[in-house]
């Protein structure tokens, strides 16, 4: 047997769902990912690239028509332009970008402060690069972070503080005090922010998405990641993009161009394309999902459930303590064999999960069809 480099890990819960979700023909509002199509625009685009030839290896930054695309599309969203050849990199998905970040940017024996419940794929990343992930919990009721908490986690060794916002699986979102909390933080030292921000487009309610991008003092130390999969309904394409100033940028690229060199270059063009012709598209997403955020949780009330607030993203908290007090394991479990509806539960998200937490993670990025099959299975809870 190998010695393994990761006795932590073992199959992604998002992975374990969707196969019991499978095994007991449940509906999956699990793993995160829409069950409608991407705009017929990018279908389209897609499939003319590859008819058109571009089927071999891209620039490894990523084609120059999309990384001008992307920082006309940050300027136009965060008011300033990233310079597209020294300040953008097209990579395969968010996961790819994360992964490349830390292994460019932290030493081995170095610290990565991450805020709990966080995704799974932060953790094992600092682990393969010889570092320590020092977990600081968010809010366990309202999922805001305490600064002077993590303000008290560092320590000479930390080399980067990773923050989410909007926020898997919470949905919540950072406001201007905490963009202000997290520069004052940073101020005097050399720690570098990733700030992962693939929900960017999908927030609600009016509010605005601080993005790191927008502030000067923390773009100029910062790795910023997006994804196109959860802007354009493909998750399953794995395609995003990072952000992050020259001399970052140049060290991320050494990581990106040895680990999968460049990203499936019809895409690239297909991206590029529709980002130019159709940014109502981006625009629009924030109240394309609230509509299913209100639904959802509107029908929700009508079961034993109780959906939690969601400033953005895709994803709806419930509580389930009047139906069960089973750990969310098992009642994430026992909702996907016994009553058909596969959901995720939150402790995988957590070094420590706080004790009694019961809560489950819902996705709708689903029909209305799919909610409306799931909430009357719900209901019979
Ligand atoms: N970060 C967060 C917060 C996510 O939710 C996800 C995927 N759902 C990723 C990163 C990874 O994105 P990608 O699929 O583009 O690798
Ligand atoms: N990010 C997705 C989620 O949170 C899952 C992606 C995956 O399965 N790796 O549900």
């Amino acid at each position: 047997m190998p010695r393994t480099k990761l006795p932590k890990v073992g199959t992604t819960i998002f992975t374990v769902m969707s196969q019991l979700a499978a095994e007991h023909q449940a509906i999956n509002l699990g793993q995160g990912f829409p069950d409608f199509p991407p705009p017929g625009r990018l279908l389209e685009g897609l499939d003319a690239a590859m008819r058109a030839g571009h089927n071999q290896y891209a620039p490894m930054s990523g084609i120059p028509a999309l990384r001008q695309a992307i920082a006309d599309k940050t300027e136009r969203c965060y008011g300033w332009r990233p310079d597209a050849d020294a300040e953008v990199t097209v990579t395969s998905g968010a996961s790819e970008a994360i992964f490349d970040a830390v292994h460019a940017l932290v030493h081995a024996g170095e610290e990565v402060i991450v805020l709990d419940p966080c995704y799974d794929c932060y953790e094992p990343a600092i682990d393969l690069a010889g570092a320590k992930a020092v977990h600081v919990p968010l809010d366990p009721a309202t999922f805001a972070p305490d600064w002077e908490a993590v303000c008290a986690a560092i320590t000479p060794r930390t080399r980067m503080l990773m923050v989410n916002s909007p926020h898997n699986p919470s949905g919540a979102m950072f406001g201007a005090d905490d963009i202000a909390a997290i520069e004052d933080l940073l101020r005097g030292n050399d720690i570098v922010l990733l700030s992962d921000e693939v929900y960017e487009h999908i927030v609600f309610d009016g509010a605005r998405h601080e993005s790191v991008l927008r502030h000067p003092a923390l773009r100029q130390r910062a790795v910023v990641v997006s994804s196109f999969g959860k802007t354009y309904h493909c998750t399953g394409w794995k395609v995003g993009y990072v952000i992050a100033p020259p001399a970052l940028s140049a060290e991320f690229r050494k990581v990106h161009q040895y680990n999968t060199f460049c990203t499936f270059t019809p895409a690239q063009h297909a991206f590029a394309a529709m980002i130019r012709d159709e940014p109502e598209h981006y625009e629009q997403l924030g109240a394309f999902y609230q509509e299913k955020r209100d639904r959802f949780a509107e029908q929700l009330r009508t079961t034993r459930l109780r959906p939690l607030p969601v400033p953005g993203g895709y994803f709806q908290l419930v509580d389930y303590s009047a139906v069960s007090d089973l750990d969310d394991l098992a009642f994430c479990r026992w909702l996907t064999t016994e009553h058909g509806v596969a959901s995720i539960p939150l402790s995988p998200f957590y070094e420590t999960p706080p004790p009694g937490q019961r809560l489950a993670r819902l996705c709708f990025a689903k029909s209305e069809a799919t909610l409306d099959a799931a909430i009357t299975r719900l209901q019979r809870l």
